[in-house]
Order: C-alpha cells, then structure tokens, then sequence
C-alpha cells in the first residue's frame, strides 16, 4: 500500500468503510530514542511517532485502553483540531469522534466551515481511553503531550482548533477559562490556535453553538 493514502485510509475506516487497512505499528519496530520529526513530513513524520510510542505503557492510562488511537484525517493538513482524548466509544470504535459529538463536529466542518472532515486531522492530547468520572491527571497528559507536538510538527497545520477546557488547560497551563478565553487566538506549539467548546459540551449546551460558529468562521477568516 502507498504510505501517503494511509491516513486517509483511516480517515475512510472513520467515516464507516471497514475493510481499510490499519496503521497498526509493531512495537518490535519502535526505535529506542526518540526520533527527529522535520516539519511538514506528513504521513512519513505520523508513522514516525507511531513507531516511537510503540505499545506506549508510559502513563497509567494505558491500563484501560482496548488500543491506541492516533488521529486521523490529511497528514498535511492546513488545519487541525485537538479534543481531549478517546472516550470509551472511539475507544471500541478504533477513531476520535465516533459518536453523536463527532456527527455535530462533523456538521460543524463540512456544513459551517464548507470543507470535507477528511481534508483536517483529528487529534487528541492523550491516546488512550479517558472516562467523564475520571479527569485526566497532570501526570499523564505530561507523558502523552510529546506525542501531540510531534504531531502538529509533522502535519504543520497553518490553524489548530482546541476543542474544550481540559484541552485549553492541558496546551497552554494556567489557563483554564474557556468562556473567557475562547474566540481570541493563542499559540501552541508555535501554530495559531482557536480555542472553543468542544462538540460534547454543544450537545448538552446548544445554545452555545452560536458563540462556536463565530470562532470557527475566525479561522476560517484566518485559512482564506
Ligand atoms: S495516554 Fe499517552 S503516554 Fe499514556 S499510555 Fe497512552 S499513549 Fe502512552
């Protein structure tokens, strides 16, 4: 198979076509240091980080996971999103956003921002199932996060949108107001990023959709 369509392949295994082949990683494979991911590398930097997290033990969350979840969606896309984590549907299910917040932020990129889920990437602070019950601890999301910025350094998204508090707090610590902070740019990792709620909270509060539709058209604004 041509590396390059892997992520997409993902991305089509997401959207409910199930017999695309997986990303899966030996950890026989993983090399012992961590690598060097050029900026931009695309699919050859994301099996890079894949490679190197291996059959990752290095936080408690691994005790919980069925499997580790990547990401998925254009290795070189212009824009990013980052939730949390994987919740225990995207954790059977084997891909971020499997569920009812994944159909609205869905709706939310291909009917607001007018373009296909496919052409962003998906990715999430820790790779591992996280539950409501159990906020995610400072230790691991310290141990995942390298991971993350790997990530944005291969895909070099031009925009990345943070998706909730825990994710806001966890990219930029110390700050923790969302309602205060969402729809003014921050930076991370170096990349302009647009912190607003996250599709699950919109679901429970849809009457704060409004307030994200004007921070998505900000990075829409942003992209054009
Ligand atoms: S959450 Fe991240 S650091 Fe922790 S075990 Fe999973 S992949 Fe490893």
């Amino acid at each position: 198979m041509d590396r390059s369509l892997a992520y997409w392949l993902e991305e089509a295994r997401a959207m409910g076509i199930t017999d695309a082949p997986s990303l899966s990683v030996s950890p026989s494979q993983a090399p012992p240091q961590v690598p060097v991911i050029s900026r931009g590398s695309g699919v050859e930097g994301l099996l890079a980080v894949e490679a190197w997290m291996g059959d990752c033990k290095r936080c408690g969350l691994c005790n919980s996971r069925t499997r580790l979840i990547y990401g998925q969606g254009d290795p070189r896309a212009e824009l990013m999103f980052i939730g949390l984590g994987p919740n225990t549907a995207d954790d059977s299910a084997g891909y971020l956003y499997s569920d009812a917040a994944g159909e609205l932020l869905t709706k939310m990129i291909e009917k607001g921002m007018k373009r296909p889920r496919s052409s962003v990437f998906l990715a999430a602070v820790v790779k591992c199932k996280t539950q409501a019950e159990h906020p995610v601890k400072a230790d691991e999301l310290t141990s995942c996060m390298p991971f993350l910025k790997a990530q944005i350094e291969a895909v070099a998204p031009k925009c990345l949108v943070l998706l909730g508090a825990p994710v806001l707090a966890a990219l930029l610590p110390g700050i923790n107001d969302l309602a205060g902070q969402r729809g003014r740019w921050v930076e991370v990792a170096g990349v302009p990023a647009m912190p607003t709620f996250d599709p699950g909270f919109l679901l429970r509060k849809p009457e704060a959709k409004r307030e994200a539709w004007m921070d998505l058209k900000k990075v829409m604004e942003r992209l054009s």
